[in-house]
């Protein structure tokens, strides 16, 4: 197969583990006989720099053009003193809204070999983590209007939270089948006792339940649901809910599982055209020493195999690949433990190409 892919190599650390994935793509290409054509996209401090904002419109074109994205992850200091609408950030919500990218999905799952990286107790960590995340991603407040005022008195700010109908209906949709392609469980989360955005998210799922009898459905409100994900992780398989309690419980879920630099994420709306990224930052504190994980961003390439081209034994052959790797006792800095051998960004992908 030909696929032409976005590459959005973003800041800092990003860079080198942008360049590491690559090298793992391209290894696949070689060994499933596809072609991958790579069109570089400017986005975050990077388009700042050279173009004076976070995602130009002709770089968002390019990106409308591919079949797939790749993301690194964009942001650093130089740039977080720049008013709101011309930060990093803007880029990420630029290009979500305008791909269209509804649904965002993130793995919460336990490597056996990092387990004792969890900051969870052994015996919770020992059940299990294997569930995912799928947050609404283009609703919610923060994409609800904006404002901060002087009433006279003082400033009064507020963030307007808004959903519709339709928009429940197709995320939820979202959750109800992963989870069929899962364990079958479904956990909705809201904050119904409170939010009026909330009462309407739980009658659109409850209508929707009707016509997926096969999945165990539950409503959880999202204070407990914080609670749950690290008092009993394994009850879980998929998680449904809105934008902003996805953004705050996906990054829970993760760290649970021990290491930020193991997890993957994919965004998706009504193609398979989706952006693919790690769920960290750029982190400009260990750029440029060849030390920050590349494997988040090379699992986020194997879902963009499994998910927009349909390629599951080239997702596995990664998969598998990072498992090997991780079984022979090679790490990166950040998920270093006793007896284990540490190696550099460009070392470790070697290990992986090795594998693969
Ligand atoms: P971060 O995720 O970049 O880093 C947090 C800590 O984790 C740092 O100590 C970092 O060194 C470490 N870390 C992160 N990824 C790692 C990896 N793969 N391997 C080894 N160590 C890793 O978060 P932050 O420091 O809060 O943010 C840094 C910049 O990244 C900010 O500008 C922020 O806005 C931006 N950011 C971007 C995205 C994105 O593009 N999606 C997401 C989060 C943060």
């Amino acid at each position: 197969m030909e696929k032409k892919i976005a590459v959005i190599r973003g800041d800092h650390s990003s860079r080198e583990f942008v360049r590491e994935t690559l090298r793992v793509m391209d290894r696949i290409a070689e060994k499933y006989g596809h072609t991958f054509r790579y069109v570089d996209v400017a986005m975050g401090g990077d388009a700042i720099d050279r173009f004076g904002e976070p995602l130009p419109a002709a770089e968002l074109q390019k990106c409308k053009e591919c079949d797939s994205v790749l993301l690194g992850s964009v942001g650093g200091p130089e740039w977080d003193s720049l008013p709101g609408d011309k930060r990093p950030e803007k880029g990420l919500l630029a290009l979500r809204a305008g791909m269209g990218l509804y649904s965002n999905v993130r793995p919460a799952t336990i490597w056996p070999q990092l387990a004792p990286a969890s900051p969870l107790r052994a015996d919770i960590a020992a059940n299990g983590i294997d569930f995912v995340i799928v947050r609404e991603l283009t609703g919610g407040v923060y994409f609800g209007e904006h404002k901060t005022e002087n009433n006279g008195t003082e400033e009064v700010a507020q963030d307007n939270m808004i959903y519709s109908a339709h928009e429940i209906e197709r995320i939820g949709r979202i959750g109800f089948e992963t989870a069929r392609r899962r364990r079958k469980k479904l956990t909705s989360v809201d904050k119904a006792n409170v939010l009026d955005t909330s009462r309407l998210w739980r009658k659109i799922m409850h209508q929707l339940k009707e016509e997926y009898p096969d999945v165990e459905y539950e409503d959880m409100l999202v204070d407990n649901c914080a609670m749950q994900i690290v008092k009993n992780p394994a009850q879980f398989d998929v998680i449904v809910t809105e934008n902003m309690f996805g953004d705050i419980l996906s990054d829970e879920a993760s760290m649970i599982t021990g290491s930020i630099g193991m997890i993957p994420s994919s965004s998706l709306g009504d193609t398979s055209n989706g952006v693919y990224e790690p769920i960290h930052g750029s982190a400009p504190d260990i750029a440029g020493k060849n030390i920050v994980n590349p494997m988040a961003c090379i699992l986020s390439a194997a879902m963009m195999f499994r998910y927009s081209f349909d390629m599951p034994e080239e997702a596995d052959a990664i998969e598998k690949a990072v498992g090997a790797v991780l079984d022979k006792g090679y790490r990166t800095a950040d998920n270093q433990s006793e007896g284990c051998t540490v190696l550099g960004t460009i070392e470790i992908t070697d290990k992986i190409l090795e594998e693969i």
